[in-house]
């Protein structure tokens, strides 16, 4: 068992109620709905990029320096770091030091983007984050997402370092995820001295359904993932612009105001998972055994005190992520 996959200190996460509830077969929740008060980015000048990959714009400074790869649209609803990249490149954005290369990777699903129902375009065949693994890379498969991907790998190889842009379905605090090795975690604790938030450096347990980018190979300088804030709103922008900024300027790395690594991911085994508070994400619960959530028959409780929750899902479907649980260090 790594260190990440500590052992609980005294609390199961999952537990057998100790009787049935009245709430349990009680029927499904009508599916939320979301504001989109953001309209997609217009992406038409770089649709065809300057690098012969479509979507890819690479700029070389003549100083010295890492290539520096920013990736927005993995996931091709969550529009707000493009729309921050689209405004960048329009104010000339250009690195002072080393390569810079932005990528919009998944265009096709962005392209499918509708208000009405915003979450479908998330991806088209499969979820273009969790492709990245050398073995599924390398496979017969097919998918747009793989074929993708795979036309983006002769970037991603000459990566130094790589910044992840994503947001959340459901507002949530903004936070950085890193892979557990140090020069990563470093990188992410650079990023959050930015000025605002970001302030929360989480390293967590990966997805069991396939690698994300930032596990994609060893990445020199350390690869990183923001969840920069809800999908469709201004302020996952800015946020975005901050850290990309941040990040281009150089600031030496720093402590983050917080550290914290998961230790459990919740994934619903039902359809009828349900918190019991409308958590937002970022509390942390002062009591392990505090009941959070309940799954058919089952109970989800903090494994230990000062538990922090991350990203919790408030409809998730059966075998999807509800929330992670992680302790602050
Ligand atoms: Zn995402």
């Amino acid at each position: 068992m790594s260190c990440v996959a500590s052992p609980r200190d005294h609390h199961p996460v999952r537990r057998r109620r100790p009787h049935i509830p009245t709430t349990l077969y009680r029927a499904p929740a009508i599916p939320p709905t979301f504001d989109v008060t953001l309209s997609p980015p217009d992406l038409s000048p770089w649709l065809n990029g300057n690098t012969g990959i479509p979507g890819v714009m690479t700029h070389d400074s003549p100083n010295p320096g890492p290539h520096t790869v920013i990736v927005s649209l993995i996931h091709g609803n969550e529009y707000a770091g493009a729309a921050a990249l689209a405004r960048l490149l329009r104010d000339g954005l250009t690195p002072q030091r080393g390569r810079l290369t932005l990528i919009f990777a998944n265009l096709d699903a962005f392209s499918h983007f509708d208000p009405e129902n915003p979450t479908a375009s998330r991806y088209l065949d499969e979820d273009m984050n969790r492709v990245w693994s050398p073995e599924r890379l390398k496979s017969r498969n097919t998918s747009r997402e793989l074929t993708r991907a795979r036309e983006l790998l002769p970037i991603l190889d000459t990566a130094d370092r790589i910044l992840d842009l994503h947001s959340m379905l459901w507002d949530s605090e903004p936070l950085l995820i890193a892979p557990p090795a140090p020069h990563a975690i470093a990188f992410a604790n650079a990023l959050a001295q930015t000025p605002h938030k970001p302030d929360l450096v989480v390293t967590d347990l990966g997805h069991r359904a396939g690698h994300r980018l930032i596990e994609y190979r060893y990445f020199p300088q350390g690869a990183v993932l923001l969840e920069a804030g809800h999908h469709w709103s201004e302020d996952a922008v800015t946020r975005s612009r901050q850290v990309i900024l941040h990040m281009l300027e150089g600031h030496a790395p720093g402590l983050p105001s917080r550290r914290a690594i998961v230790t459990d991911n919740v994934v619903a085994q039902t359809a009828r998972f349900t918190f019991t508070r409308p958590y937002r994400g970022g509390e942390i619960i002062a009591s392990g055994g505090t009941v959070l959530a309940e799954d058919g028959q089952d109970e989800i409780c903090t494994p230990y005190d000062n538990c922090l929750l991350i990203m919790p899902n408030h409809c998730p479907g059966r075998g999807h992520m509800a929330v992670r649980l992680a302790r602050l260090i």
